[in-house]
């Protein structure tokens, strides 16, 4: 099973200090920038191109495809900015990766911007996250000692700033308009689109907006070759990822495989469902594929491979790939009213349906959880996600509507029975559930 494993983003991660540009250098680290320099920009647009890279946010778009949207070279300031506000609920994998090696991230920032012809780059990071602010900011000071930022990048002639810029942790800045909005200083809103980041984005200059995995990746694209990343993975989801399998499994944690894994396969290389306190064997209830927008999936979709094409077919998303698995003991209603409450906070308010819809799902949820749900709530609750699905300015409303309406489609009775006891109530000393 271990060979499933692609451990490229994550090789060095049990590394002594892996965070250091010393380690990184030693295993190899700025050693794609060098080949990068000496290659023309749009080969290095071609490559990624061909490599098939998609964006690794969740939403999946070819990242060469976006860099290519950009127009021609005007002499004035184009950007290129790495969303690292990861805040979607069961999504953990660019914060480790930022910890572990934030050289990676740093070197494939200035790969991508040599590649797009901007010379300066943001990362936006979310608020809460303090330590790995810190651990940015080191990285592209030593990165700036050793002439891999700055002016006249290794002697080739190429100027990069980098900025690291720590927003206020609202969710919606994940969302890459309202990030844009709050990196010029003004409340995170999303934007109406088009036009585009990559026309008109930060400072209404073309602006590549990308996820820190997916600019993460490009050095090893660089260093191992296009085809290399494409023989990874599946034809239309190519080369590999981190899949963050949480929850109640025997080993949580980052396991780096190609796109296609299943769950199944997952799981095995979690040790399984975890037993219970009294010692029942775990079973697995329904698990996200991508965090708590993506549509539910039960132990029936055990089999579906992990990539963007059949994840979609069976009625979900591969999203983030935070796999968050849940065992019998989860109340699905309490577990789906815990995250409507996290969209209806965090929603921004700029539009009726998600702004008002939110807040009633919520009131409709607390009291189908409190015991007093009927037929009609559970119409409602359906009715009003139809009314915010495709009806909301941007993502936030559609996703949070998604845990609803697959947990009623497969728990439609357990919406009703009542009975919606916490894990902490049947095992009084398991208090590692949150549900
Ligand atoms: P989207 O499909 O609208 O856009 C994806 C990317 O492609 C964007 O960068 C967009 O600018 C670009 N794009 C799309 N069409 C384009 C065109 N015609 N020309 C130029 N560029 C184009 O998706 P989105 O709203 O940016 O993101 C939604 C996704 O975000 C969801 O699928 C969800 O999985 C994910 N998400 C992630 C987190 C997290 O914490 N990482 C949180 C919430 C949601
Ligand atoms: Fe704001 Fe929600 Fe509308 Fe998005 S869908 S713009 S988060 S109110």
């Amino acid at each position: 099973m271990v060979d499933m494993l692609t451990p490229v983003l994550s090789a060095t991660w049990d590394a002594d200090r892996p965070w250091t540009r010393r380690t990184y250098e030693a295993n190899g680290g700025y050693a794609a920038l060098r080949t990068a320099l000496g290659m023309a920009p749009g080969d290095l647009v071609d490559a990624v191109k061909k490599s098939g890279l998609r964006g690794r946010g969740g939403a999946g778009f070819p990242t060469g495809m976006k860099w290519g949207f950009l127009p021609p070279d005007d002499g004035k300031p184009r950007y290129l900015v790495v969303n690292a506000d990861e805040s979607e609920p069961g999504t953990c994998k660019d914060t480790p990766l930022m910890l572990a090696t934030p050289h990676l991230l740093v070197e494939g920032v200035v790969i991508s911007s040599y590649a797009i012809g901007a010379n300066r780059a943001f990362i936006y990071l979310r608020g809460e996250e303090l330590h790995v602010y810190r651990r940015l900011l080191q990285a592209v000071e030593e990165a700036r000692e050793a002439g891999y930022v700055g002016t006249d990048v290794l002697g080739s002639g190429f100027d990069l700033d980098v900025v690291v810029h720590a927003g206020a942790g609202a969710y919606i800045c994940g969302e890459e308009t309202a990030l844009l909005d709050s990196l010029e200083g003004r409340r995170g809103q999303p934007r109406l689109k088009p036009p585009f980041p990559a026309v008109a984005g930060l400072y209404a200059r073309p602006t590549v907006v990308n996820n820190v995995e997916s600019i993460a990746s490009v050095p090893s694209i660089v260093s191992k070759g296009a085809d290399w990343f494409a023989g990874l993975g599946t034809e239309k989801s190519t080369g590999y990822g981190l899949f963050s399998v949480s929850g109640h499994v025997k080993h949580p944690g980052q396991y780096e495989a190609p796109l296609g894994i299943t769950m199944r396969q997952l799981l095995e290389l979690a040790g399984g469902m975890r037993d219970l306190p009294d010692g029942t064997p775990g079973e697995l209830k329904f698990w996200t594929p991508g965090g708590s927008s993506t549509p539910l999936f039960t132990a029936e979709h055990l089999d579906v491979p992990l990539d963007f094409e059949s994840t979609m077919q069976a009625g979900s998303m591969l999203g983030t790939r935070a796999l968050q698995m849940f065992d019998q003991t989860t109340s699905v209603v309490r577990a789906v009213l815990r995250w409507t409450e996290f969209y209806a906070h965090e929603s921004c308010g700029k539009c009726t349906p998600c702004r008002e819809g939110t807040y009633w799902l919520v009131q409709v949820l607390r009291r189908i959880e409190a015991g007093k749900g009927t037929e009609e709530d559970v119409d409602t609750l359906l009715d009003t996600c139809d009314n915010i699905l495709g009806r909301s300015f941007c993502a936030l409303g559609d996703g949070a509507t998604s845990p609803i309406t697959s947990a009623v489609k497969y728990f439609r009775d357990e919406f009703l029975s009542g009975t919606h006891t916490p894990a902490w109530e049947l095992f009084p000393y398991e208090r590692s559930s949150v549900f």
